[in-house]
């Protein structure tokens, strides 16, 4: 990666791909300035393993409490992140907190629909626009031309389950409507998001992670979150004004709609 983020915030970080992309970007040989690692209960059992790397790098992570699907408290994140980052602003926002409902369509209750549009849609729409005033800030501090991570960025991490060209594939073995629902309306925000803010230089993008085994994806996933958070990494440094409002999975490869 020839430029790294200085600054950089994660939802959904205490357990999960969430957890280990805090592991590996505080780990990496040449690691950031600032990580803010959110989580919904920073002080609960949950959040053990996040408070346990917060500990051995106490200069470089914050853990702050955000839900996703609580306006009040993305709200209280983006006042309590905007005084610890100063002027240099927001490199990175990764958009990763995500739920999964898994029912068929005769299933899914009006409870799936809504949790699943509040969290994986909502949230992400709400933490961008609390958030915007730093990434700008960031975009305008960089000094450097074009668009990239580690300038001013928004990643939010989809899925292919929200591909419109998957589900006859998938859709037998893997119903998840409302959990497919989402993700197709989270990567219709990313692409208006691309469009409205590509003068503001802050680059969109939507990175499939893979079939990971982690809470979410389970034991029969094709992946360990490690080596999906390698790839999205490498993914994430790559990008560039080309790739903005790029759907790609943890390899590069662009995802079909
Ligand atoms: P996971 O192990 O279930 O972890 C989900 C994370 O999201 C947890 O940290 C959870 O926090 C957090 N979260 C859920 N609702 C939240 C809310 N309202 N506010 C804040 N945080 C919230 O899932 P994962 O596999 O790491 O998935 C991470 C992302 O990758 C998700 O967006 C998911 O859709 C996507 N993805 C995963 C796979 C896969 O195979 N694993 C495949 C495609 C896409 P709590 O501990 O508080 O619940």
């Amino acid at each position: 990666m020839a430029a790294k983020p200085v600054s950089v915030l994660i939802t959904g970080a205490n357990r999960g791909l969430g957890l280990e992309m805090v592991k590996q970007m505080v780990e990496s040989p040449r690691p950031l300035r600032k990580l803010f690692a959110c989580c919904r209960d920073p002080d609960g059992p949950r959040a053990e393993a996040l408070q346990t790397l917060a500990k051995k790098h106490p200069d470089i992570i914050s853990i702050i409490r955000l839900d996703a699907s609580d306006l009040c408290s993305i709200k209280q994140c983006a006042q309590q992140v905007g005084s610890l980052l100063g002027m240099a602003g927001l490199n990175l926002l990764i958009n990763n907190a995500g739920i999964l409902a898994k029912a068929t369509l005769q299933e899914t209750t009006t409870e799936d629909m809504q949790s699943s549009f509040n969290t994986n849609v909502m949230g992400p729409m709400y933490i961008f626009k609390e958030f915007l005033p730093h990434l700008r800030a960031a975009a305008k501090a960089s000094g450097m031309s074009g668009m990239s991570t580690s300038k001013a960025a928004v990643v939010n991490i989809s899925s292919t389950l929200g591909s419109m060209e998957f589900v006859k594939h998938s859709y037998v073995s893997f119903p998840a409507v409302a959990y497919r629902i989402s993700k197709a309306g989270l990567n219709m925000l990313t692409l208006c998001a691309a469009e409205e803010l590509q003068k503001d230089e802050i680059l969109f993008s939507l990175l499939h992670p893979g079939w990971v085994r982690t809470d979410m994806g389970g034991k029969d996933g094709e992946i360990d979150a490690p080596e999906s958070v390698q790839g999205m990494f490498r993914v994430m440094a790559s990008l560039t004004e080309k790739k903005n409002g790029a759907f790609l999975d943890y390899k590069g490869d662009t995802v079909p709609w």
